[in-house]
């Protein structure tokens, strides 16, 4: 049978590149949803929509078609036909993305997507967000919950940066992060069942292998 596993936990803890390498590893299929939140976010900075008023943002939550290309080794996003892989990493659409995701009329929408790409994965599926394993696909066969301390997520999101960037960074992190945690539609959240991994002293490699593990087992 197809295998969902769920893979949430803040940013910078090593979740995309985790889910990427272990759905390759498997043969699975590989969702990220924050790149989906991500689309819907771009799409409306496009379309020059007030990020200020959730009524603005939920009128409009349907119109954006978004496709999501599946395969681990080179997944893709489009909306309404546009490549939009580059556009959505941008610091500015990384500071607006929350205020889009707080608003329940894009969380369904984009939950909805999910669910649909999630059952019709023939092999099986490594979904990778926030709240997969509570609200999404809570009956999924594995949930992982990922974790690492401040520091350790800052200097991976910054990678080469310098002292004063890596403080930027991890101070847009955690405000980040404290909003996704905060917001009262699903936020980021452990599943009760989720088994929470520690990557803060793990190498990429070791934390790809006790995935895998957990899935196998
Ligand atoms: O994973 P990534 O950092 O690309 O996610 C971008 C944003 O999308 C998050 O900060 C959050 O606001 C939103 N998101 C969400 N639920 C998910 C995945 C992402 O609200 N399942």
């Amino acid at each position: 049978a197809a295998v969902i596993v769920a893979i949430d936990g803040p940013s910078g803890t090593g979740k995309s590149s985790t889910s990427k390498a272990v759905a390759a590893q498997l043969g699975l299929s590989y969702l990220d949803t924050g790149a989906q939140y991500r689309a819907i976010t771009w799409w409306m900075v496009h379309h020059g929509i007030d990020l200020t008023d959730p009524t603005a943002i939920a009128a409009v939550a349907g119109k954006p078609e978004i496709v999501s290309g599946t395969d681990p080794a080179a997944p893709t996003i489009t909306v309404d036909g546009t490549d939009v892989a580059g556009p959505i990493r941008t610091t500015d659409v990384t500071s607006k993305v929350s205020a889009v995701s707080a608003v329940p009329e894009v969380r369904t929408r984009i939950t909805e997507l999910q669910r649909t790409i999630a059952v019709s994965a023939e092999k099986g599926i490594v979904v990778e967000g926030r709240d997969i394993g509570t609200t999404v696909l809570p009956d999924a066969d594995l949930k992982i919950f990922l974790t690492a301390s401040p520091e350790a997520r800052a200097a991976r999101r910054s990678g080469e940066l310098k002292g004063a960037d890596i403080k930027a960074t991890q101070e847009a992190l955690i405000k980040r992060d404290a909003a996704d945690s905060s917001r009262k539609t699903s936020p980021l959240a452990k599943a009760d069942d989720a088994v929470e991994v520690d990557t803060t002293e793990l190498t990429l490699q070791q934390v790809i292998e006790c995935v895998v593990t957990l899935v196998e087992e």
